[in-house]
């Protein structure tokens, strides 16, 4: 089974990926936590460039082909070989992240990220994604306090940024209900990971 989380700055996604690994693994379950970009030894490389600033003289067409190139590294190297031996992969970021930075905030033609989807992705789609669902002023205020000086350019960005992070993330949700579920994460984390758990217990009965 293939669960992604994904979701603006701050949203709690890596608490809540590490929480959702616990659990299926607490029931004897083999339960792989991984994310993106990254994820295998060269996804974490792409990883640093991008993050880093280094990437920064690329246009956005090259750069979500640096994402997808870290992609196709963690699918082959990570997340496919786990699913082959059966077990749970909990991702932190996919796809979806790349549809709305890239696509959507990016201003890149959303057929080109579709066609590298199609190509670095294939048949590996998550059976269940869940969206982490923030106001963008707590979103902010999140980000903010996590890292402070140490912040990434995209949490340096400011409000109207994150309003159209949210907007773009809840819409991708509401055009696949089959797939997506939104989860509220303004609740504490108990409480998230408890509606979390619900949504995989309905739709994947582990
Ligand atoms: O999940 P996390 O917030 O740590 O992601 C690292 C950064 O990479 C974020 O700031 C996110 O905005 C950015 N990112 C991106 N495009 C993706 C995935 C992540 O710009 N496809």
């Amino acid at each position: 089974r293939f669960i992604t989380f994904e979701g603006g700055e701050g949203a709690g996604k890596s608490t809540q990926v590490r929480r959702l690994r616990d659990r299926l693994a607490g029931m004897g379950l083999d339960a792989l936590m991984t994310r993106e970009p990254g994820g295998s030894t060269g996804a974490e490389i792409v990883r640093h460039l991008i993050l880093s600033g280094a990437a920064k003289p690329l246009g956005p067409l090259a750069e979500a082909a640096l994402f997808a190139a870290a992609r196709a590294d963690h699918l082959d190297a990570t997340i496919r070989p786990a699913l082959s031996r059966g077990a749970w992969v909990v991702c932190d970021r996919f796809a979806d992240s790349t549809r709305v930075y890239q696509g959507v905030l990016g201003d890149l033609d959303l057929r080109l990220i579709e066609a590298l989807e199609a190509v670095t992705v294939g048949d590996t789609r998550p059976d269940l994604t869940l969206v982490l669902d923030l106001p963008a002023e707590e979103g902010l205020t999140r980000a903010a306090a996590r890292s402070g000086a140490g912040a990434d350019r995209f949490e340096r960005e400011g409000l109207s940024f994150h309003r159209r992070l949210r907007d773009a993330f809840r819409e991708l949700a509401e055009r696949e209900p089959e797939r997506c579920v939104l989860i509220d994460a303004r609740a504490d984390a108990d409480t998230v990971a408890e509606a979390v758990w619900n949504a995989v217990e309905a739709r994947l009965r582990p």
